[in-house]
């Protein structure tokens, strides 16, 4: 895929969505932080249930160290992987007291140090909640990646070092979410909506949705 073409399909990605976000909901990074870790392998919307409960009642590491593992279980449990989950940001919360000053850091060495917490999630907090021009490749931006051709690649690393390089500067800190959103709703896993996409004369994949 040319410049050209990338540049134009992020610009109409942004005049789509000219200030694209997580749909994660949270007012600080520590809870962008619980939230990011909660969401591996389950819904956006599944764990905003459970936090809308925990975080009035606990949005600080101090205030999670006191719920207590077994505590912190009791509002996470409808979320998939619970256990290894609460254990985690149980042990990311008494490191970020012991060695962060109780706040969340700023780079990615000292994230990816914290339990729980790969490159993904690292990537995700740099972006989202202090506006580095991270991308953090999931599911979605790798699908969406690989079949329109804009940073086709093997692994998610691979994807996002390519789309580090690709994507022109303007779009780079929001690139992360327009990809994802756009993932999610309409270049879908199973029956890419393709008769609808904004990007389909674009988009470079061979075995488009026909119109019905
Ligand atoms: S045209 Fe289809 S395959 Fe290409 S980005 Fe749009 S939905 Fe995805």
């Amino acid at each position: 895929m040319n410049a050209d073409k990338r540049a134009e399909i992020f610009r109409r990605l942004r005049d789509a969505n000219p200030a694209p976000t997580t749909e994660l909901e949270y007012d600080s990074p520590f809870e962008l932080l619980v939230a990011v870790v909660l969401s591996a392998q389950a819904t956006d919307v599944g764990v905003n249930k459970a936090t809308r409960k925990l975080f009035p009642v606990a949005n600080t590491p101090e205030a999670i160290l006191e719920l207590g593992e077994d505590g912190l279980k009791r509002y996470i449990k409808t979320i998939g992987l619970f256990n290894s989950k609460a254990a985690n940001i149980i042990k990311t919360c008494r490191k970020l007291i012991e060695e962060h000053n109780s706040e969340v850091p700023r780079d990615r060495e000292s994230l990816e140090a914290l339990p729980g917490v790969g490159r993904k999630t690292a990537n995700v907090i740099l972006n989202t909640a202090f506006g580095e021009p991270t991308i953090a490749v999931d599911t979605h931006i790798f699908r969406v990646a690989n079949r329109s051709k804009i940073a086709p690649g093997k692994t998610p690393l691979e994807v996002e070092k390519k789309l580090l390089k690709v994507v022109p500067a303007e779009f780079r800190k929001d690139a992360h979410h327009w990809l994802i959103l756009h993932g999610r709703y309409v270049c879908k896993a199973r029956k890419p909506d393709c008769p609808v996409c904004p990007i389909r004369d674009l988009c470079e994949f061979k075995d488009k949705t026909p119109a019905a």
